[in-house]
């Protein structure tokens, strides 16, 4: 984030803060506001810092969801019972409005970041010991926050915690590829929390850590836009989570299927999910959404009867 801030206060933020601040205010030397308005002012690198998460998330998202939506959902979905009506709008909405809280509780950890307060490190490895730490950080990254968000995703379905914050990304019972960031501003923050912590643990190099964390945003609407190609029993695939919005109590990571097999909440897909005839099927969808329906009206139930 330091780089990048760097960049930005050179192209954008220090002209446009110049404009923004009156001149005389700038000029006059008893203005604290002014004169503490530099590049390591805490509050200007939090405002732009914000200002740069929101619009990034913002484009991240409305491009890579586009992009999925057009080249890669399959559209026939939308013909599924539980599809809403305006669903694609709606989802939208929600992700559009979500995106600036969330960014405004991560601005402390990237605030965090930009002044050294992280395990992130910069320069080119200068051996091969170097390279393989280099290159083992993406398994070790990918292990690390597997395990947290599942965890954290795990809690978000507490009956104490579901309904306020993690039911808004369940109304999408069979998701489009806009469902992916279409979440309460927590929620997504909590699942993003993992991903933070790891760079303030573990020594990463910066560069793969951006790259990573645009991985990490590509791969959440991947696994939003129903297209089934992998079958795998390893990875949590597109069918994994698919089968998560259908059935709300299984498959809870993000990356692999590992904490779900151990946390006994493993669930594999079935023809339902990697037969485009049998998925389609006017039958199995029905039967689909009376299951969600059951399923849903039990830990309505449950939740009801812990609160009493
Ligand atoms: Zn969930
Ligand atoms: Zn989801």
């Amino acid at each position: 984030m330091d780089s990048v801030l760097h960049y930005a206060d050179e192209h954008v933020f220090d002209a446009l803060y110049a404009k923004l601040i009156p001149t005389s205010m700038a000029a006059n030397a008893t203005s604290e506001f002014a004169i503490n308005w530099t590049r390591d002012n805490v509050l200007r690198q939090s405002l732009s810092i914000f200002i740069m998460v929101t619009l990034g998330g913002w484009f991240f998202y409305l491009a890579m969801a586009s992009f999925s939506y057009y080249f890669v959902f399959d559209h026939e979905t939308m013909d599924h019972p539980k599809f809403l009506k305006n669903q694609v709008r709606l989802e939208i909405e929600c992700a559009v409005s979500a995106i600036p809280g969330f960014s405004l509780l991560t601005v402390p950890w990237f605030v965090g970041e930009v002044n050294g307060h992280s395990m992130l490190y910069d320069g080119v490895p200068q051996d091969l010991k170097g390279w393989l730490y280099l290159v083992a950080s993406v398994p070790t990254f990918l292990f690390f926050t597997d395990f947290g968000i599942y965890w954290a995703h795990r809690w978000l379905h507490h009956p104490l915690l579901y309904k306020r914050l993690h039911k808004p990304h369940h109304k999408w019972i069979v998701p489009s590829p806009f469902a992916s960031h279409a979440f309460h501003p927590v929620d997504g923050y909590m699942q993003s929390v993992p991903y933070h912590l790891y760079a303030y643990l573990v020594p990463m190099h910066k560069w793969l850590y951006v790259f990573m964390f645009v991985f990490v945003n590509f791969w959440t609407v991947m696994i939003h836009d129903g297209n089934f190609i992998s079958h795998s029993h390893i990875i949590n695939t597109t069918a994994h989570h698919a089968v998560h919005h259908l059935y709300f109590n299984y498959n809870y990571g993000q990356y692999f299927t590992l904490w779900d097999r151990l946390g006994n909440s493993h669930r594999q897909p079935t023809d339902e999910q990697y037969d485009a005839n049998l998925r389609n099927d006017q039958k199995v969808m029905a039967k689909q959404a009376r299951d969600a329906e059951l399923i849903e009206a039990q830990d309505e139930l449950k939740a009801k009867k812990k609160a009493q």
